[in-house]
């Protein structure tokens, strides 16, 4: 329980709306009841709408007379007993009086369609008259309701009381008229809590009338207005007002606070908050309006009212989708006043709306943003308007672009603060997103864009995330999920809630490949991923699975390719070329042929897509980023030289004369040092492929044949099969005896090292001096020493455990969260 100094006093009065959907049945009804019930109010003014579905069924049951379908019998009988239904289940031994009531509207409603029948037409009076039957029903039955309940409870039919003008901007309340009859009303009722129906009203001709579909909105706030409420809860079912439309944006916020103008812009642009028109009763009056969720009355909703809060600089983002953009182009129009009136004035002779202008002060075109459904007639309309000038060649062309969305970015944090374009920007820019025309008014509450509908969702997705509202989302696909892999899977899950909780990153795994079969998940895959992925039958696919993950409309995708497949790496191009991210630890791109490796970094620099392979070279060893820094910062390499094969380090730091080396190899083998054809290390092709990978880093053109390897397998043994090449493999023993005896005469160790300068590439066995860096690592370490400019004397060195497939997959893992960072990710 509060203290009492800290809870305020009862309001005077409060006004409440419901709509259609919180007065769907008799469970509703009463939950509604029930909801008024608990409140606290001195008086209690209360709208609502028809129950769910009623206006459009009356309308319907209208056209059906005026149509002469012999059915509206039924539908009048199917609507009546929907009434007496709920009369029943609501008011139980209570509902006789309500029934009968409800039985005389159904009459007198019958006898107006009879009449109807009879003219076969329907009158806008007629109609109007029947869609707001639905609104009079429905607030006797609340209101019968709460009196059975023993509350002192008034129902009033707002067609005795407000009267108002219908113009072509909408309609318009007389408020001296209103205000009197409800005075007298009021005097015969003073009922402490009063239902009201909404959408209904008369004309000043005392005509019965509506305030257009989804008037009790307006009602509702009309209403708060002449019983000079405190504030007026609009009840709907979600919890309030939320920054983005969260079927299209899952992580939408809601929002404690908005101001009146925030409000309307949003509205404007198709956002689920009340109307505009809706609210200015309230506006005028300086009336609170909460947004509130019939189903959570504890949660606070939202609060709009004329306050400004700092709340970052936008608050929410909309989408108007079906538009199209109207482009009128021509060296005619430069200079030339009036040119603007005569655009919009044949728009307007054809009734056609314009949802946004755009000009730029070369005055070169103008474009308009029209819905999809006036685009034909507005275009006709400004050929025919400006055939003169279109024959004469002073305007060149009216264009038409259909499929256009228009996002808009709202806010009153905007004004007077420098950056918020250039966010909105960036964030569509990096989602690629093209843009086709942008708007801001002077008021700088609101951005709006046009792009292509079918870049909307990613778009609103993008926005989104750039202004923080929710985290910066990435599409994950990986291919070949075994040790790397599969590594690298258990280490994003597990730092998934740290990274969206403090860098707001969100990596959603959408799909994973092996060389045979692919998983596509349509959300993404949180738990277990190798029992889903065991389950998965869908043969590999790698178009779909590249559709898939485009799909997703994310802001951004990743694909990570744990393969070794050549094939897999053919697609790094298109993927970088569509804006795909291609992180990876394969070898393939990076030193196979040269063609494909370059056709890769032009894919790369034109999309502005990513390109990592850091983990190609020394595992998670940061052995590449430290190469690229240098590079970056203008150093000139000299030479790199290394040792990058945990294998052969491992061979050649044992091998000092105690043991054979063919005996270290088959030691090598069963501890899983080596490949399974321990060949595959003894040949220096992998580590000619890494000082490939660091020479192309470093600007050379080197591809894997200008290096000169030397393989460590004779070649009596190379044709040999694994079992036959271990048991032969003491063949070579003597002559690395013989190598091994020369080095140390000379007091020297032999080293496996790889080397590139001035004269070449070069892989194999060299003598080093014992106090060489090379000649001290430890087990399976892998080292790089790069000698450049600035690290001449005293070279650079990295050092480390240079595989496993835990670090592998961390290098790979650091990739992706570099990609991230690079596309605006807090890390
Ligand atoms: N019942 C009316 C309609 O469906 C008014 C409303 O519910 O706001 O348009
Ligand atoms: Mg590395």
């Amino acid at each position: 329980m509060s203290s009492p100094a800290a809870s305020a006093p009862p309001l005077k009065t409060v006004a409440h709306k419901f709509g259609g959907t919180s007065v769907a049945d008799a469970t509703r009804y009463r939950h509604v009841a029930d909801l008024l019930l608990a409140r606290d109010e001195d008086e209690q003014v209360t709208v609502v709408s028809a129950m769910k579905g009623v206006t459009d069924a009356l309308i319907d049951l209208a056209g059906r007379v005026a149509g002469n379908l012999a059915d509206w019998r039924e539908r009048w009988h199917e609507l009546r007993a929907r009434h007496r239904g709920a009369a029943v289940a609501l008011l139980g031994e209570d509902s006789g009086a309500t029934v009968e009531w409800l039985d005389g509207q159904f009459d007198t409603l019958a006898e107006v369609l009879q009449a109807l029948s009879v003219i076969g037409e329907l009158p806008r009076e007629v109609l109007e008259r029947v869609q707001g039957l639905g609104e009079v029903y429905s607030a006797r039955l609340l209101g019968d309701h709460l009196r059975s309940r023993g509350q002192d409870c008034a129902v009033l039919d707002a067609r005795e009381v407000l009267v108002v003008d219908r113009g072509e901007l909408g309609v318009d309340v007389d408020w001296e008229t209103s205000a009197q009859r409800l005075a007298q009303w009021r005097a015969s009722h003073p009922a402490r809590r009063v239902v009201v129906t909404g959408f209904v009203a008369r004309d000043r001709a005392n005509r019965i009338t509506t305030l257009g579909r989804n008037g009790s909105d307006y009602s509702g706030a009309i209403f708060a207005a002449l019983f000079n409420a405190a504030e007026l809860h609009i009840w709907t079912d979600v919890d309030g007002v939320l920054s983005a439309d969260p079927r299209v944006v899952p992580e939408a916020v809601q929002l404690e606070s908005l101001s009146y103008d925030e409000a309307c812009e949003l509205a404007y642009f198709g956002a689920k908050v009340v109307h505009p028109q809706t609210m200015s009763p309230a506006i005028e009056r300086g009336l609170p309006i909460i947004i509130r969720n019939t189903f959570q009355p504890e949660h606070p909703g939202t609060r709009i009212t004329a306050r400004k809060d700092a709340a970052g600089p936008v608050k929410g983002l909309t989408l108007s989708p079906d538009l199209a953009v109207v482009n009128l182009e021509g060296t005619g129009l430069i200079g030339v006043p009036g040119t603007a009136e005569r655009v919009f004035s044949a728009l307007r002779a054809e009734r056609v709306s314009v949802v946004m202008i755009s000009q730029g002060s070369s005055e070169h075109s103008i474009c308009c943003v029209v819905k999809a459904v006036d685009a034909a007639r507005a275009r006709t309309a400004l050929l025919t308007a400006f055939a003169h000038e279109l024959a004469i060649g002073q305007i060149q062309r009216v264009q038409l672009t259909d499929g256009v969305s228009v996002l808009a970015a709202v806010g009153d944090g905007m004004a007077g603060l420098p950056g918020v374009a250039a966010r909105l920007f960036e964030s569509l820019g990096r989602a690629r997103v093209n843009i086709l025309a942008i708007a801001q008014g002077s008021s700088e509450r609101n951005i709006s864009v046009a792009i292509a509908s079918s870049d909307a969702t990613k778009a609103l997705r993008a926005a989104h995330a750039g202004f923080w509202l929710s985290p910066q989302t990435f599409a994950v696909g990986v291919i070949g999920p075994g040790h790397v892999g599969g590594a690298l899977l258990d280490q994003l899950r597990a730092a998934q809630p740290q990274l969206l909780g403090k860098a707001n990153v969100d990596l959603r795994l959408r799909a994973i490949a092996s060389s045979h079969r692919m998983l596509l998940a349509e959300r993404s895959i949180e738990d277990d991923w190798r029992g889903v992925f065991a389950q998965a039958r869908e043969p590999l696919d790698l178009d779909r699975f590249t559709e898939h993950l485009l799909a997703s409309h994310l802001p951004h995708t990743v694909i990570v390719d744990c393969s070794a497949s050549p094939a897999v790496a053919d697609r790094y191009a298109g993927w970088l070329a569509a804006g795909i991210h291609v992180v990876t630890p394969n070898k393939q791109a990076g030193s196979g042929s040269l063609q494909r490796f370059e056709a890769i970094a032009e894919a790369a620099a034109a999309s502005g897509a990513r390109f990592r392979y850091e983990a190609t070279v020394g595992a998670g060893l940061p052995v590449i980023t430290t190469l690229r820094d240098l590079v970056d910062t203008g150093d000139a390499v000299t030479s790199i030289e290394g040792i990058f094969s945990g294998t052969l380090a491992w061979l050649f730091n044992r091998f000092d004369g105690s043991v054979s080396f063919s005996e270290l190899v088959r030691q090598a083998r069963a501890m899983g040092y080596t490949e399974p054809d321990p060949r595959d290390d003894l040949s220096g092709t992998d580590v000619g492929r890494k000082l490939v990978i660091l020479a192309r880093e470093a600007g050379r053109a080197l591809s894997l044949e200008d290096v000169r390897i030397e393989s460590l397998v004779p070649q009596a043994l190379r044709q040999a099969s694994v079992e036959d090449f271990m048991a032969r493999l003491d063949e070579v023993d003597a002559d690395f005896a013989q190598r091994l005896v020369a080095a140390k005469a000379a007091g020297k160790v032999l080293r496996y090292v790889a080397r590139l300068d001035q004269d070449g590439a070069s892989v194999g066995l060299v003598e080093l001096p014992a106090d060489h860096a090379f000649a001290n690592l430890r087990q399976t370490d892998n080292v790089v020493q790069f000698t450049t400019r600035r690290y001449c004397d005293n070279p650079l060195i990295v050092q480390g455990p240079g595989a496993g497939p835990e670090v592998t997959a961390a290098g790979v893992f650091a990739d992706v969260l570099r990609v991230a960072a690079g596309q605006g990710a807090r890390l």
